[in-house]
């Protein structure tokens, strides 16, 4: 053994002291740093030879790279839809590193056993019934591309082609509609082999909504004469996190032939709360869903959850035929669900923050979070110089420049926003408007990080 790697082997505790410590440290200053590093990051050092031991990774880490790390994780982080990671879920995902587990399959371990236990709780946290199951990917984008791949296969079973033996082109052109869907389905469906151009908008209902005009979506669907489509309705649309009616979606289908698709990334969340799940009322009716855990559940990168009533036509898209692992009989393997063969046990760290907080504590960041938004909207909506976008119906803030709000004004406002080094919000075009988000999905933000945001925000007009 090289004598750096005995030496470390020989110290472990100490080294995992240490770096407990910084941890420590670290999380302790978490609300204090600046929300964004703006800096230029340092030049790349040389391949090491020698290797300057953990402990001098450590320090070199630490005096390098970590001062330019973002306060992402922090309360005043609004960009994009970011969530934080609780005490409990940073434990397990520790662990998840410590026991190493390949949850690829049992291979003598109990590890996949509880990735189906947590995608189980996951499942009936979002209200989905027992014709859903699941599995662990990297994030909604991963989510997405296989609810979308089970569909695609689902095309080819109404069409009496195999796509996961002959390739999409054996579908001919393929018709998915959506009424605001996210930029990663666009993505999904290059990587798909449907390509990007084939996602339809449909129009979606006036008076300042992203929700999709079902009726425009029936007229949509009677247009394609009987030919199977994709549909992707949206739960939480990331500009106001506006959701598509989809019961009504659901019973387009006594009509016409769909795979329904949902993309529930964060709004999935309302259904935590008994104030706010008639929004994602239907949800169980869909054949694919697609969830983030990184951003509402509050457990680190990467983790998302998809789920599908369509568990066969899954393990025909994703199964790993080999000469060592055989075709997956009874309960499929995970590496016969998804991309992923060798894979991460993701579900450790929300085990943790489910077992830690059940449904109320979960439910609470919900709660609070939509709470704090509303009220920053209230506040951006009565100073002078911003106004509203659209009214905050869950937990995002879109707004901007009360006059003339063009791109470069806009986003001059965010970069001075990011300048304070207290908050952080992305720009984003709505409607045609250039404007910012603000998005609260952490579980530490609290009404006198409100204060400080709103503060940030008005210094930086
Ligand atoms: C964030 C988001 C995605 C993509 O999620 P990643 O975790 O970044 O892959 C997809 N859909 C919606 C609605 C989202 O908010």
């Amino acid at each position: 053994m090289h004598r750096t790697l005995a030496d470390d082997l020989s110290r472990l505790p100490e080294l995992l002291q240490s770096a407990r410590d910084l941890a420590a440290r670290e999380l302790t200053g978490l609300s204090e740093r600046p929300v964004v590093h703006l800096g230029k990051a340092p030049d790349h050092a040389a391949l090491p030879t020698g290797g300057a031991g953990a402990e001098g990774a450590l320090a070199r880490f630490a005096e390098r790279w970590a001062p330019g790390f973002s306060g992402s994780a922090g309360p005043r982080y609004l960009g994009f839809v970011t969530g934080g990671a609780t005490p409990a879920s940073l434990a397990g995902d520790w662990l998840t590193g410590v026991y190493d587990q390949n949850g690829s399959g049992a291979a003598g371990s109990w590890a996949t056993a509880l990735e189906r236990e947590t995608v189980d709780w996951l499942r009936e946290l979002f209200g989905l019934g027992e014709a859903h199951s699941g599995a662990f990917v990297t994030g909604a984008t991963a989510s997405n591309t296989v609810g979308l791949a089970i569909a695609r296969e689902w095309l080819g079973e109404r069409l009496g082609v195999s796509v996961s033996r002959d390739g999409a082109a054996a579908l001919g052109p393929v018709h998915v509609l959506s009424g605001s869907p996210h930029a990663s389905i666009g993505k999904a469906l290059s990587v798909l082999g449907i390509g990007r151009d084939r996602l339809r908008s449909v129009p979606v209902l006036s008076g300042n909504r992203e929700a999709v005009d079902v009726a425009a979506l029936d007229s949509a669907l009677s247009a394609l004469d009987g030919r199977p489509a994709i549909v992707v309705a949206n739960a939480g649309t990331v500009n106001t996190v506006d959701f598509d009616d989809l019961r009504a979606i659901a019973a387009l289908r006594e009509r016409h032939d769909f795979w329904l698709h949902v993309d529930a990334a964060f709004g999935g969340f309302a259904a935590l709360s008994p104030s706010y799940a008639g929004l994602v009322d239907g949800l169980d009716a869909a054949d694919s869903v697609c969830v983030d855990l990184h951003k509402w559940l509050n457990v680190p990168y990467d983790a998302a959850v998809q789920f599908t009533r369509r568990r066969d036509l899954q393990v025909a898209v994703f199964h790993n035929a080999s000469p060592y692992l055989g075709l997956p009989a009874g309960e499929p393997d995970f590496v016969h669900l998804t991309p992923e063969n060798s894979r991460r046990l993701r579900a450790l760290p929300a085990w943790f923050s489910l077992m830690a907080y059940g449904r109320d504590g979960h439910r609470e960041i919900v709660e609070r979070n939509v709470a704090l938004a509303r009220e920053l909207g209230e506040r951006v909506a009565a100073t002078d110089g911003l106004r509203l976008l659209a009214p905050v119906r869950l937990n995002v803030v879109c707004f901007t420049l009360a006059d003339d709000p063009t791109p470069e004004r806009v986003d001059a406002l965010a970069r001075a926003v990011a300048a304070t080094g207290e908050a952080f919000v992305t720009p984003t075009v709505y409607d045609g408007t250039p404007g910012l988000r603000a998005a609260f999905s952490n579980w530490r933000t609290s009404a006198a990080d409100v204060d400080r945001i709103s503060a940030a925000v008005a210094r930086a007009l």
